[in-house]
């Protein structure tokens, strides 16, 4: 490992990992377990507005997820506690440990493979070992410098300083199983969808 000029910013040359307008009745993101030392990640889940009416919070299965930036695929791993499958793709030059995490994705890439930004390396799956897996979503990280000696541990950064956008609606409390949208005000009650299909949501 060694220090790399690249490093996760509001510069970076990325694109988002699941695209909201592709998604029928899209308003925004949410991140209904919030980032946090306990969970260095965000979890991308849709705010919908259900054909106008409201609201519901949730993603379709097969929902397709891309690479946020050119790089190598670094690690594919199928049997993460808690069951989790789990994309790690390197970016920059090999060895500099600027990573991006895709978390309950069905790959469709191996080991070594080169990406670039916006390629498909997968699809949404609902993760019957993901206690919070209720909720068919992206646990989506990225790292400063992933497994680097020198530092000892793993630099997590803030998805959302790296990308705009994604602190526009909070959830509150968090990893509970019913929450409000604080932006929404308390009169709005929040339905939890799992689509089986992307097109059951057409
Ligand atoms: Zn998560």
């Amino acid at each position: 490992m060694f220090e790399s000029d690249y490093k996760w910013s509001s510069e970076s040359d990325v694109s988002p990992p699941i695209r909201g307008e592709d998604l029928p009745d899209f308003e925004g993101w949410v991140n209904f377990n919030g980032f946090s030392s306990r969970h260095p990640a965000y979890d991308y889940a849709a705010y919908l507005t259900d054909g106008g009416k409201c609201c519901v919070l949730g993603l379709p299965e097969g929902t397709p997820v891309r690479a946020v930036a050119d790089g190598t695929v670094y690690q594919v791993i199928l049997d993460a506690p808690p069951y989790m499958r789990i994309i790690n793709i390197e970016h920059g030059e090999v060895g500099t440990g600027v990573i991006s995490s895709y978390g309950h994705v069905v790959p469709s890439v191996s080991y070594r493979q080169k990406v670039t930004r916006g390629d498909v390396i997968g699809t949404l799956y609902k993760d019957p070992g993901n206690k919070r897996g209720r909720l068919v979503h992206l646990h989506f990280r990225m790292y400063h410098a992933w497994g680097s000696v020198r530092c000892g541990v793993n630099r997590p950064a803030d998805p959302a300083l790296v990308f705009s956008r994604l602190d526009s609606f909070n959830a509150e409390p968090q990893s509970e199983p019913s929450f409000r949208i604080t932006e929404l005000g308390d009169d709005v009650s929040i339905r939890i969808a799992n689509f089986e299909e992307l097109e059951l949501f057409k």
